[in-house]
């Protein structure tokens, strides 16, 4: 398993409430940032697995090709260096409306945020970590992966996102806008966007793979026991993300030390 990231739908704020705290914290380059997620009655109510959304402040026309062009060439005549002259000058012609909107975007600082969502794959018995049969350098087997995603991780984002419009509108703090909300079953037009910026499909993973061998309370259902020990095995533990039974939504390595303390506890107990 892993947590999928996909960037979709954008927060445009109601007239007069800003989220100017939201902006400063996340403009700064630093690794702070502050995640909202769903309470688990919401999770439970709207049938999602763990979802976690974080904004990412942007002004209207900000990233437009068009408008990129003027903010390049303004730049570069700032250093008076007009080698790239040329090809600003096209990207503002061939956009020309990009180049409208962040102008009057960056004019009349119309902010909005982007929403960065990132939901808990489900358990999925079909994906596989095999032995292939290619060696690496050390003629240890490398691994064949067979990773896959089903409908559930779909149909939570969808309906997480919905949760978070509603309590946009709700509390009067602005509309929620996403391609998602019409996508329906098909996702073609999201899997075109996500491919338009280079990424193999809409859901990006988060390097945080976990539960090949996941901890369950008997072999039918997973590889490791409630001590971290493989069934069927007297003398062989398992540390490490791999006995996740579910991921979540958050960054793995505290609960994988937790366990290894937990598990260095229970193996000096046994000597
Ligand atoms: C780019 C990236 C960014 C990340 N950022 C974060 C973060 O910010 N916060 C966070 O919490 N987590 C982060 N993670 C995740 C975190 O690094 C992993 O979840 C964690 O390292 C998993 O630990 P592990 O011990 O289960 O597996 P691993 O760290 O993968 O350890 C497995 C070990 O087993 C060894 N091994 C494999 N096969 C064999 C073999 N046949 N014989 C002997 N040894 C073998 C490997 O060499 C390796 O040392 C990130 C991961 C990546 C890739």
């Amino acid at each position: 398993m892993d947590h999928l990231r996909i960037e979709s739908g954008a927060v445009i704020p109601a007239p007069g409430v800003s989220f100017d705290l939201y902006h400063d914290l996340m403009a700064a380059a630093t690794d702070r940032s502050a995640c909202f997620y769903l309470s688990p009655a919401a999770q439970e109510a709207a049938k999602t697995t763990v979802y976690r959304l974080k904004f990412q402040p942007r002004k209207l026309g900000a990233t437009t090709f068009g408008f990129g062009g003027l903010v390049d060439a303004v730049r570069d005549a700032r250093r008076l260096d007009l080698s790239d002259m040329g090809s600003n000058l096209a990207r503002m012609v061939v956009d020309s409306e990009g180049l409208v909107e962040g102008t009057v975007g960056a004019a009349l600082d119309r902010r909005y945020l982007v929403c960065v969502n990132v939901i808990e794959q489900s358990p999925n018995p079909n994906s596989r970590v095999q032995l292939g049969t290619e060696r690496d350098a050390l003629g240890l087997p490398r691994i064949r992966l067979d990773w896959q995603l089903s409908d559930v991780e779909r149909t939570s984002l969808h309906a997480a996102q919905k949760v978070v419009a509603a309590a946009m509108q709700q509390y009067g703090l602005g509309e929620l806008r996403t391609d998602l909300f019409d996508a329906g079953d098909n996702w073609t037009g999201v899997e075109k966007r996500a491919n338009a910026t280079g990424a193999l499909t809409a859901f990006e993973a988060g390097h945080h793979h976990t539960g090949t061998t996941r901890m369950a309370e008997d072999a039918r259902s997973g590889v490791v026991d409630s001590n971290c020990k493989v069934f069927g095995v007297a003398n062989l533990y398992v540390a490490g993300s791999s006995t996740f039974p579910t991921l979540g939504s958050a960054n793995p390595t505290f609960t994988i030390v937790a366990l290894a303390l937990r598990l260095a506890d229970h193996l000096s107990t046994q000597a």
